[in-house]
């Protein structure tokens, strides 16, 4: 058991055991889904910063 070259690896979210869960891809997707990000800052003022 202690041949192992690679860490184990056995993520939490999906079950993968090819990554950890910070590296899940399935579960930064879905954190996306439920928190979007806004691409464009919004002015706070109603100003454009730009012009
Ligand atoms: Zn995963």
């Amino acid at each position: 058991m202690l041949h192992s070259d690679n860490p184990a690896k056995c993520c939490s979210y999906c079950g993968g055991r090819d990554h950890d869960y910070e590296d899940c891809l399935k579960r930064k997707a879905d954190a996306e889904k439920q928190a979007p990000t806004p691409r464009e800052p919004q002015p706070v003022d109603g100003r454009s910063p730009l012009n």
